[in-house]
């Protein structure tokens, strides 16, 4: 038979076979041997811990007790139907409970037979029990249990379970597995770097991470896996973009032209932050450079990132250049194109909007214009990414809010000009460094970390139902004070219908609290037609409301620097970031702004940790850490389209010290051999130059 190794199928793995091979593809994602070697434990039970009966207690987290199962039966209908056992050992008895799976367990446990069993302690009505205890034959001195101290856990479903690919059945395999392999681990790394971050050598780490012998061998196994998942991230991140500077030239702006200079003179109404600059200056000599410009703006809300977008264009529109800016919603968009507009006044340079919504004749003609080069900024959704948009001579391109785009879509972009234009991102919110630095490790990172001056930090409560009149009451005082107010409520994309309800519920006890001709309110949601939605706006705009009621779709960008008040219904049910770009909403102008929590009395605990957050602190990098830690990588927004965070052991919020190691290693490798020549580093070379599939890397930049 043919050699195996790490890419051979799993169907050929001894003791797996058509059908097994099946449901290793289907439930678990595992198609090679490779896959099946990174399908780690996600816990181990120390085998040397044993507990009597007697000793257990319901503040222990898990135990393990080795006793006989001695009787088995169903309890309950329906909803309560159960399968429950009494197990006993030489001090007690306890029960063993079941809700999911009776009719298999029914088959598969035998009463009389003495088992390993693992669980959490309970107490009910005084009674110790156990609810689905994980159950495992005890096998007297079995051999794979006998050696091991640290026994692995795989996680296993339903589905594999029938197939005997429990945790046990998936234990098994990585045995054969890793006798087939055993011999054809070898190194990624270069000897010097395992050497100067004192890593275990790899085919120890991966045979000790499947079957560590105590605590210490399976915390350096992990350290080194960990080690290598971030270095070989890095290491492409890097090496892409090394790559783009040398090989993607760039359009080199000669000048800080008229335009530029003008607009800063005569128009800026306020002077820039110090931060702002400094990112200004930070494209400029990018831009300078003859290299393509690829810059992620990290700001908070409110950091005034709009402004340096427009400035950057227009450095481009001195050179001969056209540019575009990118927004992911229509609203954004046409909030951008109209503060634009006012910023520039008029003859600086020409402006056009295009959206999924113009029509078909001003389409053209912007098509047109475009071609011809009398338009010098096109600002817009999705729509300018479409193949009739062509630009004579595209120099720059904002993407703002760049989440919400995908690497496609960036990609698109790009190639809308024989020579890329220069690529500047712009993040909604802020994200904590580690992400930052594993999602656009290929781009230069600018940070405007200061607000405009004379901004006051905006007050956030947290109120219950209960307190709904006081809430009401200090809307009036604001609103008679000339300000203006935000209620926001949820949008589920799931359930329109139902976000509609509560919004129409909440309407109505608003108009009796703020009857006409007093009072007038906007009201926007996404399922208004897209002119309706900007009438309404623009009425709070000009101050013709004074409340604008309103699902998610202001999140982003709305600027009306007379509201001080945002009020967020149901704000248990936002994420944080969401709830963090809600409260940008206000604080915009220079009176004291608040942000009103509104939440039911019943909380689960991260809805507590959220709005205790928010009700902390103003940071949106801070906002950003908690964030992460609740939620982890792989749902914050954006990270979904990301290779980058396919991580099985590392983790970013807990090995940032780590990340860092790895990041300073890769950096130094190419300051020190920018082409891997070197003979130290041929197994770099050669891991970079194998074709991944899969992964998709050379489009991501
Ligand atoms: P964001 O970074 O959230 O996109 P914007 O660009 O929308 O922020 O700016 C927020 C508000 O602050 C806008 O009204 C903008 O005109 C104003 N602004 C921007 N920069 C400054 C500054 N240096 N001084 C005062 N106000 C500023
Ligand atoms: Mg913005």
């Amino acid at each position: 038979m043919a050699q195996h190794s790490i890419i051979t199928p799993i169907e050929y793995l001894k003791g797996v076979g058509p059908a097994r091979a099946e449901v290793l593809k289907s439930e678990l994602g595992v198609h090679t041997f490779n896959d099946l070697l990174k399908h780690y434990p996600f816990r181990y039970i120390d085998r040397t811990q044993f507990h009597k009966i007697r000793q257990l207690h319901p503040d222990m987290p898990a135990a393990q007790v080795i006793g006989r199962l001695v009787h088995l039966e169903e309890r309950g209908e329906r909803r309560s139907r159960r399968l429950v056992g009494l197990f006993k050992d030489d001090t007690g008895a306890m029960e063993l409970v079941w809700f999911q799976s009776i009719g298999w367990l029914r088959k598969s446990l035998q009463v009389g037979t003495a088992y390993v069993i693992y669980g959490k302690p309970n107490v009910f009505n005084q009674e110790l029990s156990m609810t689905h205890p994980e159950m495992e034959v005890y096998q007297r001195g079995a051999k794979e249990v006998g050696n091991m101290h640290l026994q692995p856990v795989y996680s296993a479903t339903e589905k594999l379970k029938k197939f005997a690919l429990d945790s046990r059945g998936i234990q098994r395999l990585q045995v054969a597995l890793l006798e087939t392999l055993a011999a054809q681990l070898v190194e990624e790394l270069p000897e010097y770097v395992i050497e100067a971050h004192g890593l275990m050598p790899l085919p120890q780490a991966v045979v000790a991470i499947h079957f560590p012998r105590n605590q210490q061998e399976l915390g350096q196994a992990t350290r080194r896996l960990k080690f290598d998942e971030l270095f070989f991230i890095q290491l492409k991140l890097l090496k892409n973009k090394l790559l783009n500077t040398e090989r993607f030239r760039g359009h080199r702006f000669e000048v800080v032209g008229d335009r530029f200079k003008t607009f800063y003179n005569d128009h800026l109404p306020f002077s820039l932050t110090h931060a702002q600059k400094r990112v200004i200056k930070e494209i400029r000599k990018d831009t300078a450079s003859g290299a393509q410009l690829n810059r992620l703006v990290q700001g908070d809300v409110g950091s005034g990132k709009t402004v340096v977008a427009l400035m950057s264009m227009l450095l481009a529109v001195d050179n001969g250049f056209q540019a575009c800016l990118m927004a992911p919603t229509e609203i954004l968009a046409q909030q951008h194109y109209h503060s634009i507009k006012k910023l520039l006044g008029n003859g600086l340079a020409s402006v056009q909007l295009l959206t999924g919504s113009t029509p078909k004749k001003d389409r053209r003609i912007i098509h047109g214009q475009l071609e011809e080069g009398t338009l010098d900024i096109l600002v817009g959704t999705h729509a300018l990414i479409e193949d009739a948009v062509r630009f004579k001579n595209l120099g720059f391109v904002v993407i703002d809010e760049q989440h919400r785009f995908g690497v496609e879509q960036r990609a698109k972009l790009w190639r809308k000009n024989q020579i890329p234009p220069h690529m500047l991102v712009m993040t909604a919110t802020p994200i904590p460094r580690t992400l930052a630095m594993t999602l656009y490790g290929d781009l230069d990172i600018s940070v405007i970390d200061e607000l405009p001056a004379g901004r006051k930090p905006i007050k956030t409560l947290h109120l219950y139902e209960s307190s709904r009149l006081r809430m009401f009451g200090f809307m009036k005082e604001e609103i008679a004070k000339g300000r203006q107010v935000y209620i926001v409520y949820p949008l589920i994309k799931e359930s329109e219908k139902i976000d509609l309800l509560y919004l129409e519920a909440g309407l109505e006890t608003l108009r009796k609290e703020f009857p006409l001709p007093r009072f007038h309110a906007s009201i926007v949601h996404g399922k208004m037609p897209v002119k309706d939605k900007e009438f309404e706006m623009q009425r709070f705009v000009k101050g013709e409301t004074q409340i604008m009621v309103a699902t998610t779709v202001i999140e982003v960008g709305v600027d009306v620097p007379n509201a001080s008040v945002m009020v967020i219904e149901n704000a248990e049910r936002f994420g944080l970031s969401q709830l963090h770009q809600l409260r940008g909403r206000v604080g915009r102008g220079a009176e004291q702004s608040y942000c009103i929590l509104m939440s039911g009395s019943k909380l689960s605990k991260e809805s507590k940790l959220r709005l205790e957050t928010m009700v902390r602190t103003n940071d949106g990098f801070e906002i950003a850490e908690v964030d992460l830690q609740l939620r982890g990588p792989g749902d914050l927004a954006g990270t979904q389209q990301s290779g980058a965070l396919n991580l099985k052991l590392a983790d970013l919020t807990t090995d940032q010290a780590l990340l860092t190691e790895v990041r300073n290693r890769v950096i130094q490798i190419f300051k020190e051999d920018p082409k891997l020549d070197n003979p130290r580093n041929t197994r770099l070379r050669e891991y970079l130059a194998r074709k991944e599939p899969g992964i998709g890397w050379d489009k991501i930049s």
